[in-house]
C-alpha cells in the first residue's frame, strides 16, 4: 500500500526528520487560507497522486501569488494526472499539497528498501537526485551508493556519514545524514514500511539536508498492527479491478495483454501466463480464484475480467485437485448465464472429474456463447492466441 507524499511527510515529522510543514487543500476555496497559514511569499504547489514524475507532468509548481496557486488547484483538482509511473489512465487528483518554497543548492537521492535477498534493510544514496533514479541505475550503477543495516545492531549514524562522504558532502552534512538515516530506518521498522524514497533529499541554501519529496510503501501484510496507517489508505489511487477482486478474496493483478485468465492456484496461474506468452499472446491479468472456488466467485471473476476493455478472449484453466471440475463447470455455466459473456471462452479442465465437467460445458452452454473446451493446456493456449489475433483484424 502506497502513501501520499503529505502522509509520508507526516510520518517524517513524527520521526523528527526535516521536511516542509505544508497544508493539504481539496478545493480551490481553501487555497488562500492555506497560503496565509503557511506565510511567506513563495510556495510550491504539488498534486497528490500515488505516482512519481509529477514534476515533469506539470504537477509541481513554484508560485508567488494566491492567484497562481488557485489557478494550479483549479487546473488539477478533479482531473486525472498521467505520469510515467501512473499507468495509462492516470490517477485522480483529489488533493494538492502547498508548502513554503525551499531554497535548493543540490538535489540528492536517498532511499531505504527491504532487500529480500540479503534479508536486510539497504540504504541507498546518490548525488544524482531529483531525476529518474531508474535511469541513473541503468546508466551508471556506481553512482548509487549502498549500505546494509545489521538488524540486530540497528541502523548506525556512521552509515549515513559514510554515504554522505561518498556523495561529497561536508562533515557537518555527514552528521545530519547520520541522524536522518537512523531515524528513517527506525521509522521503517516501527511502521512496517517496505520502502522509503526521498527524491530529492536536498542541500538547502543554508547548507542543511532537507526532505523535499517522500514516497513510502507499507507492508500490507502488517496492516493489522498498523491501525493509524490503515486510515491513510486512499482507494481512489488503487486499481478498481484489483480492489473489487480483493473484496472477493481473488488474487488479481491487472496486466496489459488481451487474454483474460481465470486460474486456480498461483503457480498454475503463472504457468498459464507463461504458456500464453510462449505461444505469442499476452495475458490481460493474473488471476488466482483460489482453492475453494464457488460459482459466486467464478461469476465475480468473470465480471472483473470482462470490465477490462482490452480483453478479447477468456481462458479458464482449472486443475481439479480437491476442487471438483464438475462443480467448476456448474459455476462457469451459471456465470455465463448471469453475466452474458460476449467473448470467446476457452475452458481447460484437468483432474478431478474433468470429463464430466467438460461434457457439462459442451452440453450446457447457451448456443449464443462461443465456448471451446480443452484438456491440454498447450492447445488451450494456442487457441486463445489464435482467437485473440482473429479478433484484432
Ligand atoms: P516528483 O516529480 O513527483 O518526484 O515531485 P518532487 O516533489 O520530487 O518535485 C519535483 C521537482 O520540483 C524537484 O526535484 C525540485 O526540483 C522541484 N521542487 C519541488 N519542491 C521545491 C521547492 O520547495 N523549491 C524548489 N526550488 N524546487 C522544488
Ligand atoms: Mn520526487
Amino acid at each position: 500500500m502506497n502513501l501520499h507524499e503529505y502522509q509520508s511527510k507526516q510520518l517524517l515529522h513524527e520521526a523528527g526528520v526535516p521536511a516542509a510543514e505544508g497544508v493539504v487543500v481539496r478545493s480551490v476555496g481553501e487555497v488562500a487560507g492555506a497560503l496565509e497559514k503557511i506565510g511567506g511569499d513563495k510556495w510550491v504547489v504539488k498534486v497528490q497522486v500515488h505516482a512519481g514524475g509529477r514534476g515533469k507532468a506539470g504537477g509541481v509548481k513554484l508560485v508567488d501569488s494566491a492567484a497562481e496557486a488557485e489557478e494550479f488547484a483549479r487546473r488539477w483538482l478533479g482531473q486525472k494526472m498521467t505520469t510515467y509511473q501512473s499507468g495509462g489512465d492516470g490517477l485522480p487528483v483529489n488533493a494538492v499539497l502547498i508548502e513554503p518554497c525551499t531554497d535548493i543548492e543540490r538535489e540528492l537521492y536517498l532511499a531505504a528498501i527491504l532487500d529480500r535477498d540479503t534479508r536486510r534493510i539497504v540504504i541507498m544514496a546518490s548525488a544524482e537526485g531529483g531525476v529518474e533514479i531508474e535511469a541513473v541505475a541503468a546508466r551508471d550503477p556506481e553512482a548509487i551508493k549502498r549500505s546494509a543495516v545489521d538488524l540486530i545492531a540497528g541502523p548506525m549514524p556512521w552509515q549515513g556519514r559514510e554515504l554522505a562522504h561518498q556523495l561529497g558532502l561536508s562533515p557537518a552534512q555527514g552528521r545530519q545524514m547520520g541522524d536522518i538515516v537512523v531515524r528513517l530506518v527506525n521509522l521503517m521498522l516501527r511502521r512496517d514500511l517496505t520502502l522509503i524514497e526521498i527524491n530529492p533529499l536536498v542541500v538547502t541554501g543554508a547548507g542543511d539536508l532537507f526532505c523535499l519529496d517522500a514516497k513510502f510503501n507499507v507492508d500490507e501484510g502488517a496492516l493489522h498492527r498498523q491501525a493509524g496507517l490503515v486510515d491513510m489508505r486512499d482507494k481512489t489511487q488503487e486499481d478498481e479491478r484489483e480492489m473489487h477482486a480483493a473484496e472477493w478474496s481473488l488474487n488479481y493483478v491487472a496486466l496489459d495483454g488481451s487474454i483474460g485468465c481465470m486460474v486456480n492456484g498461483a503457480g498454475l496461474a503463472m504457468a498459464t501466463m507463461d504458456m500464453i506468452q510462449i505461444n505469442g499472446g499476452a495475458p490481460a491479468n493474473f488471476l488466482d480464484v483460489g482453492g475453494g472456488t464457488t460459482s459466486e466467485r467464478v461469476t465475480e471473476a468473470f465480471k472483473i475480467i470482462l470490465s477490462d476493455q482490452a480483453v478479447r478472449v477468456i481462458l479458464i484453466n482449472i486443475f481439479g485437485g480437491i476442487v471438483r471440475c464438475d462443480l467448476i463447470a456448474e459455476g462457469v455455466l451459471k456465470a455465463i448465464a448471469d453475466v452474458g459473456v460476449g467473448l470467446p471462452v476457452v475452458v481447460r479442465l484437468q483432474g478431478n472429474r474433468h470429463q464430466q465437467g467438460l461434457k457439462m460445458i459442451a452440453d450446457g452452454a447457451p448456443s449464443s456463447a462461443e465456448i471451446y473446451t480443452e484438456v491440454d493446456l498447450q492447445r488451450a493456449a494456442e487457441r486463445c492466441v489464435e482467437l485473440a489475433g482473429e479478433k484484432r483484424t
